[in-house]
C-alpha cells in the first residue's frame, strides 16, 4: 500500500502547485486574496476542529479530557482538532516531508483560535511564545522542527514575543510511539532543561506543539517553566490524540 500513499501525496503536491485545494481540488484561483493557499473555502469551514464553545476554549474543562491527563501541570490546553483526516495526512507531511504550507494554514487558524478565546473566555495575556525543541541530532537529520514553524507565525500574528533557544531538549530520545503513559513520563523525566534563565516578567508562557498525545512532554515541559518562575502555562497544539492505553 505504500505506492498508493506516494501517489496520493505526489498527486497533492502537484495539485498544489497548481494552485488547487489540497483536500477536493477545486482551483483555488478565485480565492487568490486569500491569506492561505491550501484549502477552498468549503474544505476549510469542514475541517473537523472541536467546538470550542462547548469547551469555553480550553480542553480541560472538557471531563474526559481531564480523565485521560491525570496530574497535569499545565494550566489550559488549546487545540484545533482531534487527530482525524485531513489533520493525520498534515502533520506527516510537515513533519516528514517539509511541506511547510500547511504549517502556515495550521498557525493561521491557531491564531483565530487564540484570538476568539480571549474574546469570550479565560485566561491572562501571554507573554512568551515557545516550541517543544526537538534533540540537535534530530534537528540536523530533519533539518527543521515542525513546531518552530508553527510557533514562529503563531507569534508574528498574536504580536507576542518567541524565543526558541531557551527551551532545550537534552535527551534525543527514541520514538514514543506505542509506549504507555508511564513510560513516556519515565523518558522524559529530564529531557528538557534551560539553557538561560526566564526574565522576571515572563509569567504566563504558551508553548507550541504539533499534537499532544499523552500530555508528558507538556507536563514535563510545564514544571521546568514553572520551577523558573512562570506562573502559568497554555498548552497550543494542532491536535489531541489520546491513548487508549493505562496510565
Ligand atoms: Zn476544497
Amino acid at each position: 500500500m505504500a505506492w498508493k500513499k506516494r501517489v496520493q501525496m505526489l498527486y497533492q503536491r502537484f495539485l498544489s502547485t497548481l494552485g488547487q485545494c489540497d483536500i477536493c481540488g477545486n482551483c483555488l484561483h478565485d480565492i487568490s486574496s486569500s491569506q492561505q493557499k491550501l484549502l477552498c473555502p468549503s474544505c476549510l469551514n469542514d475541517l473537523p476542529m472541536f467546538n470550542q464553545a462547548i469547551v469555553q476554549g480550553d480542553l480541560l474543562n472538557w471531563p474526559a479530557i481531564n480523565k485521560a491527563l491525570p496530574n497535569i501541570n499545565f494550566d489550559h490546553l488549546i487545540c484545533l482538532a482531534p487527530y482525524l483526516p485531513p489533520f493525520t495526512h498534515w502533520l506527516p507531511q510537515l513533519k516528514y516531508q517539509g511541506r511547510f504550507e500547511i504549517a502556515s494554514l495550521l498557525a493561521t487558524l491557531l491564531a483565530q483560535q487564540w484570538k476568539e478565546q480571549h474574546l469570550t473566555t479565560l485566561t491572562s495575556p501571554a507573554d512568551l511564545i515557545l516550541s517543544v525543541p526537538l534533540h540537535i541530532n534530530k534537528w540536523q537529520i530533519r533539518g527543521y522542527n515542525q513546531a518552530h514553524l508553527l510557533a514562529q507565525p503563531l507569534a508574528q500574528s498574536l504580536q507576542l514575543p518567541y524565543d526558541e533557544v531557551t527551551l532545550v531538549r537534552t535527551q534525543n530520545n527514541t520514538s514514543q510511539v506505542g509506549k504507555t503513559g508511564k513510560e513516556r513520563r519515565q523518558t522524559l523525566a529530564n529531557a528538557f532543561t534551560l539553557a538561560k534563565e526566564l526574565p522576571n516578567d515572563i509569567k504566563h508562557i504558551i508553548v507550541v506543539d504539533d499534537v499532544l498525545t499523552t500530555g508528558s512532554t507538556a507536563n514535563e515541559i510545564s514544571k521546568i517553566l514553572k520551577h523558573a518562575g512562570a506562573s502559568k502555562v497554555t498548552i497550543v497544539t494542532v491536535c489531541l490524540t489520546l491513548p487508549h492505553t493505562n496510565h
